[in-house]
């Protein structure tokens, strides 16, 4: 059997989005597709892009960085991996969402260089859903519900809502408790009415487990294997 092509992987996942939205009685338009193109080469993402993806998700700032200034300017970058705080200068103005802020010290570099560079960024506090020793991981409900208070009243910054990791699984269902329990969260906050926090966005789901994160309310799906294929470590790019 013929490979299939990036755009045939991408009308694809984008075909079962839409599948599983009327499935679960939800509006196309609220799930955007995110194209996860760590470690693959600019050329992938431009045929990625000639298929119609806007969205990329980059989970190094060097790397991210590097795509930015090569392809066009009409691209959102989400920055999806961990963010360590010394690189964050180099991200802000470019990258449109940062699904990774985790911390409040992280959360005030991001501040302050966006007010260096007077723009505002827009940010989701990942949230460790499946973690071991709560029921939200690092932390409990009411330590999300503080981080996230704390940020929004940072300047220079806009909570727009939730991302999460689910555990990387053979049955996508067993996921499903996660991704039920990250929108569950997302609806308490949103009650609390905090100022500069909106709670519209919820980034969860991937390749193995993206059809369900959907039917579970996810606004961002990020699928890197199920467009690009398996990712080499061993090569540079
Ligand atoms: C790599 C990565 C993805 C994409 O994973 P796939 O299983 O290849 O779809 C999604 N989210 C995050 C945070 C990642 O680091």
């Amino acid at each position: 059997m013929e490979a299939m092509t990036i755009r045939q992987r991408i009308e694809e996942t984008e075909n079962t989005i839409t599948r599983i939205c009327k499935e679960s009685g939800r509006d196309r338009s609220e799930v955007t597709l995110i194209a996860v193109s760590k470690t693959k080469p600019v050329s992938m993402l431009e045929e990625a892009y000639a298929a119609g993806s806007r969205d990329f998700g980059e989970n190094k700032v060097q790397e991210l960085t590097e795509k930015y200034e090569i392809l066009p300017k009409d691209i959102r970058w989400h920055m999806i991996g961990h963010l360590q705080r010394n690189k964050v200068k180099y991200l802000i103005g470019k990258v449109f969402l940062i699904h990774s802020v985790d911390s409040l010290r992280l959360a005030q570099e991001i501040s302050k260089e966006s007010v260096k560079k007077n723009v505002t960024t827009s940010i989701l506090v990942e949230v460790n859903v499946a973690g071991e020793q709560s029921k939200f991981g690092l932390f409990t409900e009411n330590e999300v519900i503080e981080l996230v208070t704390q940020v929004a009243a940072l300047p220079g910054i806009a909570v727009k809502g939730l991302m999460t990791i689910a555990p990387y699984v053979e049955n996508a269902e067993n996921n499903r408790q996660y991704f039920r329990a990250l929108k569950q969260l997302s609806v308490d906050i949103m009650r609390k009415n905090i100022d500069n926090v909106s709670m519209d966005v919820l980034s969860m789901g991937m390749t193995g487990d993206y059809e369900v994160a959907v039917s579970e309310g996810a606004t961002y799906v990020r699928v890197g294997t199920g467009i690009f294929g398996e990712r080499d470590y061993t090569v540079s790019v």
